[in-house]
């Protein structure tokens, strides 16, 4: 290995940039070159890459989103659009790519590795959600919790001053982590989740066993099978007429803000143990980390496999502390 490329694909996440300072700053200390590639994939395509040293990544732990750009780029799903890419990094000399993202991101960079080989490639998994196998944690999903929980805080002086119910969505198209995470931490009443079926029913009972709270926040997340928190308020509403209802929709607030230490340790580790993996000639592999300790998982293997990552004792316990 020579010459070691870093991207970042999909939804940004902090902890990317922590990730990209450690993938450049290790690949220097090793007398290696790195390259930063702009835009995800589209960069490869582009040819849109610029050479890096060790100052060109200096003041961005603390940054939210990625230095790097994203983007998704519908050209690198085809062969035509993977063979350019190829011709521009042989050009360049690249002989390595590491590639910071979600699942998306691994199936291109998976797809990439079997089309030309002779580019290692190493996957770091970035993105809010938390829903990646090979890790117990992915880039910016404890930033984001954390940022949720800010919210939840705010939101419920108004709850509480107004005795209103609140039903907070919060991001998680297939994955409650943020949800259920915030949930405890922010001492919601309810959460649903896009794992588990919540009963309405159940729902509308434990509100209206604990009347004599003066504030409740269910958190809903947004792939809850019930549709999102508009149409759970409405039918709670419909069933509990003495309920004041409130929806407040958190979207994109929850992607952005500066890393906290969690998610900036976690990028440079990664980001770290993706070039030391290079050197030791690993390819077609993810690192991620499991029970604090930093593992490789084959992408192909990270891709088949689901994991359910909702602890059962944060799911038995916010029944009980939300009495
Ligand atoms: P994420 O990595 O967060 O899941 P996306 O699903 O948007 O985000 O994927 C990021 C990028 O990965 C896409 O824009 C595309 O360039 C690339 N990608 C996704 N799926 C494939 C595929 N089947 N083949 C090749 N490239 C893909």
């Amino acid at each position: 290995i020579r010459k070691i490329a870093v991207l970042t694909s999909g939804g940004d996440a902090p902890g990317m940039n922590p990730c990209i300072r450690a993938v450049v700053r290790t690949a220097i200390y090793n007398g290696k070159q790195a390259v930063g590639v702009m835009q995800g994939y589209q960069g490869l395509i582009d040819d849109n890459m610029k050479d890096m040293n060790t100052r060109s990544v200096s003041n961005t732990l603390h940054l939210g989103g990625t230095i790097l750009k994203t983007a998704r780029c519908m050209p690198f799903k085809t062969d035509e659009g993977q063979a350019i890419a190829y011709k521009n990094l042989k050009d360049r000399e690249i002989d390595a790519l590491v590639c910071i993202g979600g699942d998306g991101t691994f199936t291109g960079a998976l797809r990439f590795s079997k089309n030309y080989p002779d580019i290692a490639v190493i996957g770091v998994p970035g993105t809010i959600d938390n829903d990646l196998y090979g890790s117990d944690y992915t880039l910016g999903f404890d930033t984001a919790t954390n940022t949720v929980i800010e919210a939840l805080d705010k939101i419920r002086d108004t709850a509480d001053s107004h005795d209103r119910l609140f039903f907070v969505e919060v991001m998680g198209r297939d994955s409650g982590c943020i949800a259920l995470r915030a949930g405890i931490a922010g001492g919601a009443e309810a959460i649903m989740l896009p794992e588990t079926e919540t009963a309405l029913d159940d729902l509308i009972r434990d509100l209206e066993s604990s009347p004599n709270k003066s504030s409740s926040i269910v958190i809903v997340a947004e792939g809850d099978n019930h549709g999102g928190a508009y149409d759970i308020a409405k039918i709670v509403k419909d069933r509990i007429k003495s309920y004041h209802t409130k929806v407040t929709i958190l979207g994109h607030l929850q992607r952005g803000g500066s890393p906290s230490s969690f998610d900036r340790i976690l990028g440079s580790r990664l980001g770290y143990a993706a070039v030391n993996a290079l050197l030791k000639g690993e390819s077609r592999k993810m690192v991620g980390l499991r029970g604090n300790v930093i593992v490789l998982t084959d992408l192909e293997e990270a891709l088949a496999n689901h994991e359910f990552k909702l602890e059962d004792d944060l799911m038995q316990m916010m029944k009980v502390l939300s009495i």
